[in-house]
């Protein structure tokens, strides 16, 4: 069983606690597995929360955050990047091919690249923009109707057509695995993909299955509640 950072972390502990509690666990998930911790980037996963709620995780050190809209992101990091200019975005949630302009403009690493109208859109946006953000495509991994991703059968032709075609750099994989299902055979069949076409890096973990995630290899873990608490 993976211990959820809620039920370690101190209780009445703040965000900034939490995050160097999560830190600490990322440590050792990493040691556990032979890893080193610098191996894996932690993405502080801080939709719907403002920047007020923000500063203190930045003041406490941490410059790497995700977000899953473009216009929350947009609104609400430009005054924080002034302050910090070191701050990296993450953009992990869906993308529209009518805002890659944006997204390009605005994300360090866009994580989920998961169709080939997305995928021209932004090999366009990139030429456009002249800035070129770490792509990672998305693999729907549990090939859950409702959720985003390339179907794991279609990830090998997707991956080529988005280099061969569209000329893009793919910097790494990202899931999400189904509610309820063992995470870890859903991180080791990414894992698998990424290998079979030389793709190093790997978006996988959240809040309650970063560990497993860590010990398949995730080069980045996406965590959100265990350090901003529940949204
Ligand atoms: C919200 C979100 C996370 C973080 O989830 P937590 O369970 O809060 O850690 C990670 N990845 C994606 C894509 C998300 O949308």
């Amino acid at each position: 069983m993976s211990q959820t950072p809620a039920q370690t972390a101190p209780a009445g502990s703040n965000a900034a606690d939490r995050l160097t509690a999560i830190r600490k666990l990322i440590a050792r998930a990493a040691a556990d597995s032979g890893r080193k911790a610098e191996e894996v980037t932690l993405v502080a996963v801080s939709k719907t929360f403002t920047a007020a709620e923000i500063l203190p995780v930045v003041e406490a050190g941490q410059r790497v955050f995700g977000e899953n809209r473009v216009q929350e992101a947009r609104d609400k990091w430009p005054a924080l990047k002034q302050r910090f200019a070191d701050i990296e975005l993450h953009l992990i949630g869906p993308l529209q091919s009518n805002k890659s302009i944006e997204a390009v403009e605005f994300f360090e690493q866009i994580h989920s690249l998961d169709r080939p109208k997305l995928a021209a859109s932004l090999a366009e946006a990139i030429q456009k923009v002249g800035r070129q953000p770490r792509l990672f495509i998305q693999v729907n991994t549990g090939a859950e109707p409702q959720k985003a991703g390339v179907l794991p059968q279609e990830a090998d032709r997707f991956i080529d057509l988005c280099r061969q075609t569209h000329g893009l750099v793919i910097d790494g994989l990202m899931c999400i695995p189904p509610v309820g299902d063992p995470p870890s055979p859903h991180f080791a069949f990414l894992a698998k993909i990424a290998k079979k076409h030389g793709i190093s890096q790997l978006s996988m973990g959240m809040s309650g299955d970063f560990a497993e995630a860590i010990q398949c290899g995730a080069s980045h873990v996406r965590i959100g509640s265990a350090i901003f608490g529940q949204r």
